[in-house]
């Protein structure tokens, strides 16, 4: 039997999902035995060309260049597997879907004639089609070495879309909105990440996106008695998911511009 090949490739993001990966140190030495890393630019400059069992992918579509980019990397991968909310959602860099990008450009660089970027930053499931998706910003490495492993094995990975709240109950953490009145987007957020933040006696800020069928109507006059003004409840849901539909009516944002290019 042939050892599967694993590739890692990096679009628009700032490489802390592939970090993660590089994070799991033990648990990669043991991976190493299962899998052959065929292309994994952050950790060697080693490249194995094509077909890969297992792709991974990072960052979001913000150029032409990374457009022709996925459909081949699709094309050569029996699974693809797109990780963080850079991939899943667009990321951070999806705000420019709400502005106008050349005006961005103009701000930032000296000479904005010499930036190629699309106007808009989209998720990699709007181009081509997407097995698995790890959110969170970054993905967190048990779900991670989680999934690994179910695909090594031939299982389906699980991966709950439930809220984080759901995490929150397993753990035992005591719930920072109802004994501190601490404003958290839990409710609405998708597991994952083991309910992180609440454990360290901070609220949610929805990292991870939209969990399925979110109650975010439901949330809004918590999120505000507990002390979150609309700006910030508009900006907490926009960080990380822009793109995403479920929010879409609940903060007012004009989304036309999430469509992907043609
Ligand atoms: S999801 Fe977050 S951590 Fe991952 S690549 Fe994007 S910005 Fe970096
Ligand atoms: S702290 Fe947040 S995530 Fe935890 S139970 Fe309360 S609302 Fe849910
Ligand atoms: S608790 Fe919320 S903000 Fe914190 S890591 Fe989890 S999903 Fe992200």
């Amino acid at each position: 039997m042939t050892t599967p090949t694993l590739a890692v490739w990096k679009f628009t993001s700032c490489d802390g999902c592939q970090l993660t990966l590089l994070d799991c140190e033990d648990e990669l030495l043991s991976l190493a035995g299962q899998v052959r890393i065929a292309h994994f630019l952050e950790a060697s400059a080693a490249i194995e060309p094509g077909p890969y069992d297992i792709s991974l992918v990072e960052g979001s579509i913000t150029t032409a260049e990374e457009l022709g980019r996925i459909t081949a990397i699709r094309e050569q991968s029996r699974v693809v597997v797109a990780i963080g909310a850079c991939a899943t959602h667009g990321g951070i860099q999806a705000l420019r879907n709400l502005a106008d990008v050349d005006e961005f450009a103009a701000l930032v660089y000296a000479r904005p004639e010499h930036i190629a970027t699309l106007a808009t930053s989209t998720a990699i499931s709007a181009h081509v089609a997407v097995d698995y998706e790890l959110r969170g910003c970054p993905i967190d490495r048990r779900q991670l070495l989680g999934l690994l492993d179910a695909l090594l094995h031939g299982r389906a990975p699980d991966i709950p879309d439930t809220s984080v709240c759901t995490e929150c109950k397993r753990r035992g953490t005591t719930c920072v909105t109802v004994a501190d009145g601490i404003p958290c987007l839990g409710p609405v957020t998708h597991a994952g990440c083991g309910a992180i933040c609440p454990a360290f006696h901070r609220g949610c800020y929805g990292c991870f996106g939209p969990m399925r069928n979110p109650n975010v109507g439901a949330l809004l006059p918590i999120l505000r008695v507990n002390g979150m003004p609309q700006p910030d409840i508009d900006r907490v849901l926009t960080t990380f998911a822009v793109t995403a539909p479920e929010y879409a009516e609940y903060t007012g944002t004009d989304r036309r511009r999430d469509e992907p290019p043609p």
